[in-house]
């Protein structure tokens, strides 16, 4: 299936595995690999295939893969082992949302209590 991909983005890359990563689970629409950085016990992405720069693109253009992708989340959460226990989700978005990589993701963290308020 092919996927609407962006020329130099970093996660369309990593889901055309020209750039490797450690992927855990993927599905038709999504794709769930470690952080490079993990900020938690579990620190996993969970990405959509199709690139869309951010939350309110992704938002606005495909509600319906938005959904998918967050009830992916919840599937990768129980996988990982922090149905119980719970767990943080973060999509952070834009430039005071503290974005860095231009292709919305889902932030995983777990294994450990949360702080807040966050950074
Ligand atoms: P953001 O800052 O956009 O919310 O999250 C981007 C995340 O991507 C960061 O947590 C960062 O550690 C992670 N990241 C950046 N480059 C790579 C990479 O090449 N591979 C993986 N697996 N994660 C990456
Ligand atoms: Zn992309």
């Amino acid at each position: 299936m092919t996927h609407i991909a962006v020329d130099g983005c970093l996660f369309c890359q990593i889901v055309a595995h020209k750039v490797s990563a450690n992927v855990i689970r993927e599905t038709a629409w999504t794709m769930t690999f470690t952080d490079i950085s993990p900020q938690a016990p579990v620190h996993v992405l969970v990405i959509t295939k199709d690139h869309y720069a951010n939350l309110e693109d992704l938002s606005g253009e495909d509600p319906g893969l938005l959904g998918t992708l967050m009830a992916e989340v919840a599937v990768v959460a129980d996988d990982q082992g922090l149905g119980e226990d719970g767990y943080r989700v973060v999509i952070n978005t834009g430039e005071e949302g503290g974005q860095t990589v231009e292709h919305v993701h889902a932030h995983v963290l777990g294994g450990r209590a949360m702080t807040w308020p966050p950074g």
